[in-house]
């Protein structure tokens, strides 16, 4: 047996293999997405130099939810950084189940410290100046850590969505009183309500 027999990947390939002898349809097409994909990226990349550290504007925390993977990246455009005007690929993106009411719920109390010690990191890497911190309406772990019945209409999901973005606010302030926390609740159209 040989492990040349079995390449895990097409760059990893034998010599042969990369010609496409021995490769059957589904691998050749394979190994055509993979070089599409790595084009694509490179033009993405294109003339753009980032650094790992440096002054960024704001880390973004909010919600696993798939709803809302666009609508934020969408509604990160609109908003102005402190410093900046744009906050493209101007901040850093935490994603945990319910977001911040994730980082402070009790419900969910093994994730907090992994929130803040991120926290830490992009305050001291990225010298960050703002939190957004979105919560959202239909979030499956809020009906979690407030009970179904306690976001069963708008006004109540707002009331406990408010409560809890209040108390990331708070968490935020203590640890790290010079940032200034945006918070709010996206609603499943993008548009957000601004509480807590
Ligand atoms: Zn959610």
């Amino acid at each position: 047996m040989s492990y040349e027999m079995t390449p895990t990947c097409a760059c990893c390939a034998p010599a042969p293999l990369r010609s496409g002898q021995g490769l059957n349809r589904r691998g050749f097409l394979n190994f055509g997405a993979a070089g599409v994909a790595g084009t694509a990226l490179a033009t993405l990349s294109a003339g753009k130099s980032m650094a790992a550290s440096g002054h960024y504007e704001a880390m973004l925390v909010n919600c696993i939810d798939p709803r809302f993977t666009t609508l934020s990246w969408q509604y990160m455009g609109l908003i102005q950084g402190v410093s900046r005007d744009k906050l493209e690929d101007n901040y850093s993106h935490f994603v945990m189940a319910g977001g911040p009411i994730g980082a402070v719920h009790p419900k969910f109390a093994a994730w907090h410290a992994t929130y803040f010690d991120n926290l830490d990191v992009t305050v001291s890497l990225h010298h960050i100046k703002r939190v957004i911190a979105v919560s959202h309406r239909d979030c499956g772990a809020a009906k979690l850590a407030f009970g179904a019945d306690a976001v069963s209409d708008k006004g109540k999901e707002t009331e406990a969505h408010s409560e809890a973005l209040s108390m990331f606010r708070q968490a935020v302030n203590k640890r790290h009183p010079k940032l200034s926390v945006i918070t709010g609740i996206m609603d499943t159209n993008g548009r957000v309500d601004l509480v807590g």
